[in-house]
């Protein structure tokens, strides 16, 4: 089988005003294409062509009123909150990055691919039910998980090592015991949610975990962490399929992250991952691309994760 790659021209469009400078631009999708392009196995890669979603998909994540602030942003530029900014397209580029999950989950259902990559932006982790934050408007990986469900998966485990706290995935299944939101990142950091003691609420109590770590965590930390902690919480929960909300701005070199992950680092995670997921839930493994800004380093950290990808598949 093969390994998925959904990218869209349309991921462009956002924040495309060079009078607004922002970390989170167009560039860094097009550096990771570019070098993605020029791997041997680009041509092996299945590129399926983006869905429509549906607004009734998107409405049993987000409130109206979230909506609402998308529908009204449409042909304007301005700000969602202070770090979010909106340019005249944008909100086509928030829905096609939405509509990946459904896709790829689409591909993988018709046995077209193993596992998958999203090349997306804008990202989605800090999105919440009802609040645009952090650089996320719509929460991609949470618009995926739920349409797995409506699909009949009964145990979805998202793994989130963006260097933030996913804050809105965590809040959107903080009651879901049939998802599991495990995240590992810097703390205290923004948005300053993550503590360990975060666990769920209700009957999602124990299918939340958190882990925080200190500035300057290095690779053989992470990779310690990711076989004694993170493998065995995938394996008890046993999922039918791993969704990571990859984010590389935990690299050594990213600018507004503090810890000191290499590229090395990342593919070793990768496939610390792609092994645990062979034997407990046959390789299904579909990532999204969250936060990762220094430019260089993301674009190899993104080709390191896709070729390993691409090797288990
Ligand atoms: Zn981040």
């Amino acid at each position: 089988m093969a390994t998925g790659l959904i990218f869209s021209e349309t991921f462009l469009y956002h924040n495309s005003n060079p009078l607004i400078p922002h970390y989170e631009n167009s560039d860094r999708l097009i550096a990771c294409m570019n070098l993605l392009q020029k791997s041997k196995y680009y041509s092996l890669l299945r590129k399926p062509e983006i869905k429509d979603i549906s607004s009734d998909l998107i409405k049993q994540i987000h409130s109206e009123d979230h909506l609402q602030k998308i529908e009204n942003s449409k042909g304007k530029r301005g700000y969602f909150d202070s770090d979010t900014p909106f340019t005249e397209k944008s909100w086509i580029s928030a829905f096609k990055a939405a509509s990946s999950g459904l896709t790829m989950v689409d591909a993988l259902l018709e046995g077209k691919i193993k596992n998958g990559f999203s090349l997306l932006r804008p990202p989605g982790h800090h999105a919440e039910r009802d609040r645009i934050m952090g650089f996320c408007i719509l929460n991609n990986i949470a618009v995926a998980t739920k349409y797995l469900q409506i699909k009949g998966f009964k145990k979805v485990f998202i793994l989130d090592w963006d260097v933030h706290h996913g804050n809105g995935t965590q809040e959107i299944f903080y009651e879901d015991p049939s998802v599991f939101y495990l995240s590992i990142h810097q703390f205290p950091f923004y948005p300053m949610t993550g503590l360990s003691t975060e666990i769920g609420e209700g009957i999602g109590i124990g299918t939340t975990k958190n882990i925080p770590l200190q500035a300057n965590t290095e690779n053989f930390k992470y990779i310690e962490i990711f076989k004694n902690s993170v493998v065995p919480t995938i394996e008890k929960f046993n999922p039918e399929v791993i969704l990571i909300s990859a984010g590389f701005d935990a690299h050594k070199k990213d600018p507004l992250g503090g810890m000191k992950i290499t590229t090395e680092g990342f593919e070793k995670l990768t496939r610390i991952v792609l092994e645990c997921a062979k034997h407990v839930c046959q390789g299904r493994v579909l990532s999204f691309l969250e936060g990762g800004y220094d430019i260089p380093s993301l674009s190899e950290s993104v080709e390191a994760h896709v070729a390993v990808l691409n090797s288990f598949s």
